[in-house]
């Protein structure tokens, strides 16, 4: 069984900030910033490669209910949302989950990529293969 799994099924313990039937958050035991939590379906799914359309459309009603929480109880004003899926990706547990990281002034956290030129060509070229 997986670690999110044994999560799940009380066989780790967890620091539970919101469960139903279908899903749990819980604290990211290394917290990004105070408050990071994860949000897990209590089906398991790899990553978002093999996760069910029902299950992915709930999940994001459940992250939006959650945010919400930290929102009021945290009183913080921002969070950042981020699945990582696959190795290369930095995913480290393979049961689905997506993080939700409150922010905070100087928090030190830095998730947004470089800037890059645009390049129409690029552009084009990786379109036509997504399309074709
Ligand atoms: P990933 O790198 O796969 O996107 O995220 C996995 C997350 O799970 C990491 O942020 C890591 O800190 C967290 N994590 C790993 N083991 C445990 C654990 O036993 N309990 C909790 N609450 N979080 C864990
Ligand atoms: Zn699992």
């Amino acid at each position: 069984m997986c670690l999110f799994c044994k999560i799940i099924d009380g066989e780790i313990p967890a620091y539970k900030v919101y469960e139903d039937n279908d899903f749990l958050a819980f604290l990211d035991i290394s917290q990004a910033t105070p408050g990071h939590t994860l949000v897990v379906p209590k089906k398991h799914f790899d990553s978002i490669f093999s996760i069910d359309e029902e299950t992915a459309s709930k999940m994001l009603i459940v992250v939006s209910k959650v945010a919400n929480l930290l929102k009021d109880k945290l009183g913080v004003s921002a969070v950042n949302i981020l699945n990582n899926s696959g190795a290369l990706a930095g995913q480290t547990v393979n049961h689905i989950h997506i993080h939700i990281i409150p922010r905070y002034e100087n928090d030190n956290i830095h998730l947004a990529p470089d800037a890059h030129d645009f390049d129409a060509e690029a552009l084009a070229s990786t379109l036509s293969k997504i399309l074709n």
